[in-house]
């Protein structure tokens, strides 16, 4: 299998002004195409390995061999994570759903969700990304660091944001809560409920 980036879904102006036109064209064509070329370069000489989807070399580590395993890590979670992030973002989404009413089982209010999602985004030292995931069913706010993929834990992510530089900094520069707040405006709730219902069943 030769790893290839997905289409982006819409154009690099759709999230303006939230995210700007020139991140999304080098955050998307050369940050996540730069992921999928070294995951081929990874697998090159690794035949059996070279047929696994990106799902199952993340979700079988152990079966990973050693001397490629922390370039998977990178490079197949680059790619899956960005992969699963750009469906999820869509600009002025209202917040509805059977998520919206599990989130409010879980964490009391929406506006306490959106507290503890945007404080992990924000206290997450270095780079990597803040998410939404289930874990044995239940609602749960967790951080992973550089590329490393929630799936790699078991976890289903319904949200992630990416607070790598390369995500914000152009418009933002340091002010990643700027960012983070943001955030909140391109949230395709209607995508992120669907993986919701989709995991649930
Ligand atoms: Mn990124």
């Amino acid at each position: 299998m030769t790893y290839t980036l997905p289409p982006l879904g819409y154009s690099y102006d759709a999230l303006e002004p939230y995210i700007d036109k020139e991140t999304m064209e080098v955050h998307y064509s050369k940050h996540h195409q730069g992921y999928v070329n070294k995951l081929n370069a990874a697998v090159e000489k690794e035949k059996k390995i070279s047929e696994m989807s990106v799902e199952d070399l993340l979700k079988n580590l152990k079966k990973i061999p050693a001397k490629i395993r922390q370039a998977i890590i990178n490079n197949g979670g680059g790619v899956y994570n960005h992969s699963f992030f750009w469906p999820i973002l869509k600009k002025n989404v209202e917040a509805k759903g059977e998520i919206v009413d599990e989130m409010n089982r879980t964490f009391g209010s929406f506006e306490e969700f959106k507290k503890q999602f945007s404080d992990a985004a924000a206290t997450l030292f270095g780079s990597g990304w803040a998410w939404l995931v289930l874990k044995d069913g239940k609602l749960e706010i967790v951080q992973t660091h550089n590329q490393e993929s929630p799936i790699s834990s078991g976890l289903v992510p319904l949200i992630g944001i990416d607070v790598w530089e390369h995500a914000y900094y152009l418009k933002y520069q340091n002010r990643r809560p700027e960012y983070i707040e943001n955030f909140f405006h391109i949230i395709n709730w209607e995508k992120v409920n669907e993986l919701f219902l989709e995991a649930k069943k």
